[in-house]
């Protein structure tokens, strides 16, 4: 084995392999994979194989398609023979939600570019004609999708690396993981070791223990998964073209053509469990079935037998039963690892067959090129922080598993897992009927209920609608108070903390201290990375605060682009702070009853800060700053004193009609002041001046992402953020809708809402430029209905900011 590499992956698996030759194809060359034993020997070899496209998210079905595109072709461009076989795929489809659901992911088909149709029963019938339609609505059908022998793919994309001049090591186990001083990897390997740039954690159902080796914390669980094949049968024998594959949510099971006989997978829910006991593998296990349990499938394999009767009629001639690595959110995990450069995690793959090459493909572009043509945000693992512990992980994951045929509506969360991470004022919100959802492991508000009420999730506007409205409204005509202490607060200090900032930023930053900037990070090439809004707090002092997804992703950024030798210190204050967002017409008169400054226009202006005290708490930072465009301000409270200052302006709002509100209310008001959301209408697939935010770029001084910037600018962008009026009905976009002109498709909407203060349903959306101009007449394809939609001009609300500015 070579004592030097640009990359080392550990773990020869479908994930692993892919990204190997992926990183080839891309023209990297000192590539060493490494694997304990043989390619394929973890759960990659026993998998049945499908290879699916519908997917609820515009991303993940891109990484879908690409494989099965890849599949076919694979034999002809490896020399290595690959058993592709296309016999496209049956969903089924039982009620009206799961029914609004395949009209979304039927909108999604058109952007990704697959070929899909709702069928009817008796369609169904007629492509598989052994299948029971009792209880099923529709079918979504994908001619395209497939099944493949998972050894062959992950056998011809290793040949194809090796072709370009990659190695593998067999047999060679990788026993730690450590960064030299200089921040290379070193990996040691029961062969020796071996130095490294770039080191990828693809361990499969390993993963967890070697992320541990650097301090890691991978949520992932290994869930026992089974699956049956029958004897053959004659009826198939005599079958041509072959069964599309079924998935049936009735019995929780795919169901598909192996070798003429039946075979059977099914997602037990009740019974489900990890392996191993929730450990991870003994090292030499290799090749092997975990120990089949099929009495906890016995109700799931009769389901199956009830929906595909054929399949009652023949004896079982195997089990198969493995593990499967599913994380709490069902996504793999393909990025950076939290905190350490070059240290990639590229693991957690619960359909890892069909993912494998597509993820192999995004991982490898973002490896060289520093960022992927579409965007990471999905699959990054800094999604997750120390907050998703083991406990955490093994209850999501398993809800997981037993869910991969449920639908989630828009908003549904996993009802496991919950209060991992609360404000100090959980509880006197949770008593005004707060609805909370999980956000990086916040409970965070999205609407007021009344008593004992809890969300009715669907496709359409549900019982939500009319509190959200009163709460839009509120913050439009009287007063409203969010609790906002899920934003990701850094402080930013040393001597070269100015110099540094204004660097990395292409916005100027405030010259005075008090004063604010919304300002971006980039990448290299200048696609936009993260949104942040700074406050000069003295001049070498700067309090940041950005989104609570991106708590870890954007201490990376921070972090990673210091210079050595550069006078900066960076601390997370995420915890430390609560926010309170107190936003409306009545904003000041309100405030000033409470806190110790001058809240007039004129020594308190809009983008200005100062810390004071308010209702007899010390240290409250005050941002003259919000996302809802009124007059208000941000209250910064040390976090354990967040119930003081509540109580304080609920009762001094009490006189103006002050209302709680959430986030649902929060993006309808952010809509109406055609404000951008970072990973919706701002992701690494666009510049600054696509996204249209070109006053935020200061020209005149050099950053990171400059040339970039300047070549979207003078080269023409590829794409223009518009802003629509939809002629919605009774559901709103909320993104990944395509958009026609004229028939012709022309664009994807990024994030919708009605903005009730204008009575509009309104979006934003991704545009040919020539189309991005108000007037022009356009057509949304929202939960698969044609609603007609229109450019309008930016914002609807308060277009010359004079509310906020009052
Ligand atoms: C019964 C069953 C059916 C399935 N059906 C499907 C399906 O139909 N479609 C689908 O898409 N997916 C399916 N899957 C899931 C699929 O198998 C996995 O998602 C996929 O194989 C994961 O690939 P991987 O490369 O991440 O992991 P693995 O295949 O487990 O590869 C990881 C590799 O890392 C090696 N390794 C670990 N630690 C070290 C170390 N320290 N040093 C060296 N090497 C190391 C291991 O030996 C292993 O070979 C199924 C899984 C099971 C169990």
């Amino acid at each position: 084995m070579r004592s030097h590499a640009r990359v080392v992956i550990v773990g020869g698996g479908v994930m692993g392999v892919g990204l190997l030759y992926h990183l080839a194809l891309e023209g990297w060359n000192e590539l060493v994979l490494i694997e304990k034993g043989e390619l394929t020997s973890g759960s990659t070899w026993h998998a049945a194989g499908q290879c699916p496209h519908f997917n609820g998210s515009l991303n993940i079905s891109k990484v879908h398609l690409y494989g099965t595109q890849l599949y076919p072709q694979l034999g002809e461009l490896t020399g290595h023979a690959v058993s592709w076989h296309p016999c496209g795929g049956l969903r089924l489809v039982r009620t009206e939600e799961e029914l609004r659901w395949a009209k979304h992911v039927y909108g999604i088909s058109r952007l990704a570019g697959y070929e899909a149709h709702l069928i009817g029963p008796a369609e169904i019938r007629k492509l598989h004609p052994y299948l029971e339609t009792f209880g099923i609505k529709a079918a979504f059908l994908t001619l395209t999708d497939g099944h493949v022998a998972p050894a062959d793919v992950t056998h011809a994309m290793a040949a194809g690396a090796r072709q370009r001049g990659a190695e593998i090591c067999r047999r060679t186990r990788v026993t730690g993981i450590r960064q030299l001083p200089g921040g290379e990897w070193e990996v040691a390997t029961e062969a020796g070791n071996i130095v490294c740039e770039h080191v990828v954690n693809s361990a499969g159902s390993y993963c967890a223990v070697v992320g541990a080796w650097t301090g890691l914390n991978v949520p992932i669980s290994n869930l026992l998964h089974h699956y049956v094949i029958t004897e053959p049968l004659q009826e198939l024998i005599d079958l041509k073209p072959e069964l599309p594959v079924v998935r049936d949510p009735y019995s929780n099971s795919y169901l598909r053509e192996e070798g003429n006989g039946v075979l059977v997978g099914p997602y037990e829910t009740a019974t489900a469990h990890a392996c191993w006991a929730g450990a991870p593998p003994p090292w030499n296990f290799e090749s092997e079935l975990v120990a089949p349990e099929l009495e906890r499938l016995m109700p799931w394999l009769e389901k199956a037998s009830e929906r595909l009767p054929l399949f009652a009629r023949a004896g079982v001639k195997s089990v198969i039963s493995g593990a499967i690595t599913h994380t709490p959110d069902g996504v793999y995990l393909s990025g950076p690892a939290p905190g350490l450069r070059n240290y990639w995690m590229h693991c957690g793959a619960s359909i890892g067959i069909a993912q494998g090459a597509g993820a192999g493909k995004y991982l490898a572009q973002w490896m060289v090129h520093g960022q992927a043509e579409i965007s990471m945000r999905e699959f990054d693992p800094r999604r997750f922080g120390d907050w998703a512990t083991r406990e955490y992980t093994a209850t999501t994951a398993i809800e997981d598993y037993q869910h991969m045929y449920y639908c989630y509506a828009p908003g549904e969360q996993h009802p496991v897992g919950r209060g991992l991470r609360k404000s100090t004022l959980y509880d006197a919100l949770a008593a005004q009927g707060a609805q909370f959802a999980q956000i990086f492991g916040w409970e965070r508000p999205r609407w007021y209920g009344t008593a004992g009420q809890s969300e009715r999730f669907s496709w359409a506007r549900s019982n939500w609608w009319e509190p959200v409205k009163e709460e839009a409204l509120a913050v439009r005509e009287r007063v409203g108070l969010m609790d906002l202490s899920t934003f990701s607060k850094y402080e930013v200090r040393g001597a070269d903390a100015c110099a540094f900032l204004d660097r990395i930023c292409p916005n100027r930053l405030p010259r005075q201290d008090g004063r604010i900037v919304l300002t971006h990070l980039l990448t290299a090439d200048g696609f936009i990375e993260s949104e942040i809004t700074v406050t000069r707090l003295a001049p070498d002092h700067f309090y940041l605060l950005s989104a609570a997804v991106a708590q870890l992703h954007d201490k990376d950024q921070l972090e990673l682009r210091k210079r050595p030798g550069e006078r900066v210190c960076i601390a997370d204050l995420t915890d430390a702070y609560g926010v309170l967002v107190l936003a409306g017409p009545a904003a000041r008169e309100i405030l000033a009853t409470l806190a110790c400054a001058d809240l007039s226009n004129a020594s308190f202006p809009w983008l200005s800060a100062r810390e004071t005290e308010v209702a007899g708490v010390a240290g409250v930072r005050l941002l003259r700053v919000n996302y809802v465009g009124e007059l208000g301000w941000e209250l910064h409270v040390p976090m354990g004193q967040m119930p003081t200052v509540y109580r304080a302006l609920m009762s001094a709002g009490k006189a103006h009609g002050i209302r709680l509100f959430g986030t649902y209310a929060m993006n309808s008001l952010r809509m109406e002041k055609a404000y951008r959301g970072w990973g919706s209408e701002l992701t690494a697939e666009v510049t600054l001046v696509e996204a249209g935010m070109e006053r935020f770029i200061d020209y005149e001084k050099d950053f990171i992402g400059r040339a970039g910037t300047i070549r979207s600018r003078d080269g023409g962008p590829r794409t223009l953020l518009a802003y629509l009026e939809v002629d919605a009905e009774d559901a709103d976009c909320l993104g990944s809708e395509p958009v026609y002109c004229g028939g012709s498709l022309a664009g994807v909407t990024t994030s919708g809402a009605f903005g009730f203060a204008v009575k509009k349903s309104l979006a934003f959306a991704y545009l040919e430029p020539r189309l991005a101009t108000a007037g022009v007449e356009l057509t949304v394809l929202v939960r698969g209905e044609e609603r007609a939609a229109r450019v309008i001009d930016q914002p609807l609300w308060d277009r010359n900011n004079e509310r906020l500015r009052a």
